[in-house]
């Protein structure tokens, strides 16, 4: 984004800075039907112009401009007539208000808690590298697939995230990213994104289209859906796929990660091999290191088969702690252990750096608590909170 023309943004997360969801009444003022309000993100480009085609052609790329390249929804831009605004802010409203922000103690993550228009919760995260900074987003208010160790899958499963939803996350980051260039999107945020596939797909190609990030820099991480996983490969699309494995047999593995007794192993194996063929992309194998359940030689060696037969890389995330799993992570030496291990035996694979444990906001600890329990390093509060 090196063409941005509009004024600075303003603060770290300012899209829902102010409470800007106006009564349902005074929304509908002056027509019969009181009117649905999406986010200013979810209208595609033909949408937009459908919705002011009553107006001069430059209109439109006045407001995609300021959509896509200030981040900035049409009601906040100076230069559309006041009447204009007005309209479509009836109907146009930005879906996610900042409840809480937190910084890591380096600085270098920020999450936000977000509360949705009907109050369910969802929490995204910023997290800048030296070479690249990298947003982790949510595609569903909590989680139905269960996995015990997972705080969200702790928390239930409350709803689909909707296309403007996913997209405002990613709007977020890139505000607080500036000057920063927000260069990657990771879909491991709260949720399953294949059980949310249709707008997982749509945001996905709006995300390329319209934010300009290219889809090898975007990761879908999923649970194995086999069915989407198969779908999934011939979307055209060279986003990166990670499946959270976890375990490489299928008696531990469905304890682990419930859903598994749907989606074998052997299945898995054979959707990897397929997303390969087709997008050119290998497979990333998720495995959270458990102390004496996943991290034994026996569980490397069963480990090293699959990602052989799927021609997957490794990648191994220390355990983070949660409030209901009782079993702590690896200890660091035997992870490096087990890394070796798996190199031995002819499997490519690496540690992923931990990055926001002490604002659990790193894999599996994203869970939207309610603010009043948070042990927020600093917790800004909007103006309207919801306490479930
Ligand atoms: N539902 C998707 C994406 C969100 S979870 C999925 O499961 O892949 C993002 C990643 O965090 C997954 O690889 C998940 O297995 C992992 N994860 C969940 N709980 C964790 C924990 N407590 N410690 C470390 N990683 C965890
Ligand atoms: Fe859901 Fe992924 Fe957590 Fe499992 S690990 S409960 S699939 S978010």
């Amino acid at each position: 984004m090196t063409d941005r023309t509009g004024p600075a943004p303003q603060g770290p997360a300012p899209l829902g800075s102010e409470p800007k969801r106006a009564p349902v009444e005074s929304q509908s003022a002056g027509s019969e039907q009181p009117q649905e309000t999406q986010s200013p993100w979810t209208p595609d480009r033909a949408r937009y112009r459908e919705l002011i085609d009553d107006q001069p052609a430059y209109r439109l790329d006045q407001i995609w401009h300021g959509l896509y390249q200030q981040d900035t929804p049409p009601t906040e831009l100076s230069n559309l007539p006041k009447a204009l605004r007005a309209r479509l802010g009836n109907s146009l409203q930005p879906a996610l208000e900042l409840t809480a922000t937190q910084n890591s103690s380096d600085g270098r993550t920020i999450k936000w808690l977000w509360t949705l228009p009907d109050g369910s919760r969802v929490e995204t995260v910023l997290m800048h590298y030296k070479d690249r900074s990298t947003v982790c987003v949510s595609s569903q208010a909590g989680c139905a697939m269960g996995c015990g160790f997972c705080a969200t899958g702790q928390s239930g499963y409350e709803r689909n995230l909707s296309v403007g939803e996913i997209l405002e996350q990613v709007v977020a980051a890139r505000r607080a990213a500036a000057p920063r260039r927000l260069s990657n999107v990771v879909f491991m945020g709260m949720g399953e994104p294949f059980a949310n596939y249709d707008r997982l797909i749509e945001s996905l190609h709006r995300i390329i289209a319209d934010f300009g990030i290219g889809a090898r820099n975007l990761t879908v991480s999923t649970v194995g859906l086999v069915p989407q996983m198969l779908r999934f490969a011939e979307e055209g699309l060279q986003v990166g796929l990670a499946l959270s494995l976890h375990a490489a047999n299928d008696d531990l593995r469905t304890e682990l990660v419930p859903i598994n007794a749907r989606n074998p192993i052997d299945d898995l194996v054979a959707a990897c091999q397929l997303y390969r063929e087709r997008t050119g992309r290998r497979v990333s194998l998720e495995w959270a290191m458990i102390d004496g359940v996943n991290d034994r030689p026996s569980d490397a060696a069963e480990l090293a088969a699959v990602a052989r037969r799927a021609r997957a890389h490794v990648n191994l995330i220390p355990l983070n702690p949660t409030p209901g799993w009782p079993t702590v992570g690896t200890p660091r030496a035997r992870i490096d252990e087990f890394v070796n291990d798996l190199r031995n035996r002819g499997v490519n694979a690496t540690v992923r750096a931990n990055r926001g444990t002490d604002i659990d906001a790193a894999c599996g600890q994203l869970a939207a608590p309610d603010t009043a329990g948070s042990t927020a390093t600093e917790v800004t509060l909007s103006a309207r909170s919801h306490h479930r």
